[in-house]
């Protein structure tokens, strides 16, 4: 824990609103000031870009960005070989190696370019699922383009602006007592932001996260998305009466269509999922036709096969990112661990960016079943079960696995058999299956949700 952090929770709640708001008016210079305006501006323009001048836009950008790389990044320059390095130059994109995450953890400074990169760098950090955060560094101007990227093409396509007020579920920790039920978010005036914290949603506090939205007359939503789902059941089950919203854009963790149709009921208002990392490696949004584009000016995107070749469109494969606009730690190839498809068909909003069928989840979240075949999507076990409020599956071993439920009232013997015929149906009869009801479902650090966990690699 910083300094800050422990100052700020050792503060009475008028100051702690107080701090809330001092570090918001600084972030809201970070944002908006210098070349914030001009960066929406172009993003913009280049929204109805053809096909070949996105080309000709990521070509051009890739060999400066592949150049420098050679010339002036130390990890690059010291472990590409000059084969590589020689592809690198002419924007061949295809003949570099991919970038592991791995590589870049605890070895972030030789990402980084010579030069100072200037004042006011802001530096990020993933949780991981291995405990050691990552950092990833921008400079100012980069920081602006990336949350210039988020207002036009996330925002603004669901009809809403940085500018109204907002609701964010975040992993940040608002309330530091864990037993606290009143206090469960905190306003930030300059922002006109409410932080919602995630660790502390619950049937009980359900009508604390809803006063907040009539009180700070809030007019959009955005965040996790199981966060937010399950706020819309309790809001559903309690008949809480819920303000009028215009939109709900939904981050960090899988939307499903279930999800998806609950939180459209229980809100009264569309859901729209971006897909994005805490690296800005890459950018993807819903347009008014609900097809997830991705934004070329932002990463060039590739899906592979384990043998490094493109996928067919429609064909799952491990979603891998060269990140366009940050030049100060460029991440060349990075593997996101992400598995997406791509979907052939044209959008008829008419935009030429690329379209992401889904995101299907994460290469650690895969099942594995007896005989060995890779199982993913493995939470649509849950859908059309009503009388599951939130699901988990641990893989504890090849034949081992752990169902958690959280369950309404009505909750049968007959919904664990039919929890245990889809399981087996996916992996066969040769499987040891346990459901468990339980209160809660721990989230992660980062406060964020996991639907599907395996122990397997520690079997
Ligand atoms: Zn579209």
């Amino acid at each position: 824990m910083g300094k800050t952090d422990r100052l700020y929770q050792l503060s009475p709640l008028w100051l702690q609103n107080g701090m809330v708001s001092l570090y918001g008016a600084w972030w809201h210079w970070l944002r908006f000031g210098g070349d914030y305006s001009r960066y929406t501006k172009e993003i913009r323009q280049r929204e109805f870009f053809t096909g070949s001048q996105w080309q000709e836009f990521q070509q051009a950008k890739l060999i400066d960005l592949l150049r420098l790389c050679v010339d002036d990044v130390p990890y690059y320059k010291n472990n590409w070989s000059q084969l590589q390095k020689e592809s690198a130059l002419i924007g061949d994109l295809t003949k570099l190696p991919l970038l592991e995450k791995k590589a870049l953890r605890g070895f972030e400074p030789s990402f980084l370019r010579r030069g100072s990169g200037g004042l006011f760098k802001q530096t990020f950090y993933t949780s991981g699922t291995t405990g050691t955060p990552i950092s990833t560094t921008f400079t100012l101007s980069e920081l602006r383009e990336s949350l210039a990227v988020r207002e036009v093409r996330s925002a603004n396509w669901a009809e809403v602006s940085f500018t109204q007020p907002r609701a964010t579920f975040s992993g940040r920790m608002v309330e530091p007592d864990s037993e606290e039920k009143q206090h469960v978010y905190r306003y930030n005036a300059a922002e006109k932001q409410v932080y919602f914290s995630a660790f502390h949603l619950s049937p009980n506090t359900a009508h604390s996260y809803v006063e907040a939205l009539k009180k700070y007359k809030v007019v959009w939503l955005t965040g996790y998305a199981v966060s937010y789902y399950l706020l819309a059941r309790y809001i559903l089950e309690q008949q809480i009466e819920v303000p009028p919203l215009k939109a709900i854009i939904t981050t960090s963790e899988k939307l499903t269509e279930q999800m998806r149709s609950i939180m459209e009921k229980a809100y009264r208002c569309k859901v729209y999922e971006e897909y994005s990392t805490v690296e800005s490696a890459l950018f993807a949004s819903e347009c008014e036709h609900g097809r997830l584009h991705v934004s070329p000016d932002i990463g060039i995107v590739e899906i592979l096969r384990p043998d490094g070749t493109p996928c067919a469109p429609g064909e799952v494969g491990e979603v891998v990112t060269t990140c366009l606009f940050r030049s100060y730690q460029p991440l060349i190839r990075f593997r996101l661990g992400d598995l997406a498809a791509w979907d052939p068909e044209p959008c008829p909003c008419g935009r030429q960016m690329p379209v992401i069928k889904e995101v299907v989840g994460r290469i650690e979240d895969v099942v594995t079943g007896p005989d060995g075949r890779q199982l993913v999507r493995f939470h649509g076990i849950f859908v059309d079960q009503p009388n599951i409020i939130e699901g988990q599956i641990i893989q504890e071993s090849l034949r081992n696995f752990r169902v958690k439920v959280i369950c309404t009232k009505n909750f049968s013997e007959s919904d664990v058999v039919e929890i245990k015929k889809r399981m087996t149906q996916r992996l066969g009869s040769d499987v040891d299956i346990n459901v468990e009801q339980v209160e809660i479902i721990p989230r992660t650090a980062a406060g964020k949700f996991k639907a599907v966990i395996s122990n397997l690699k520690n079997d």
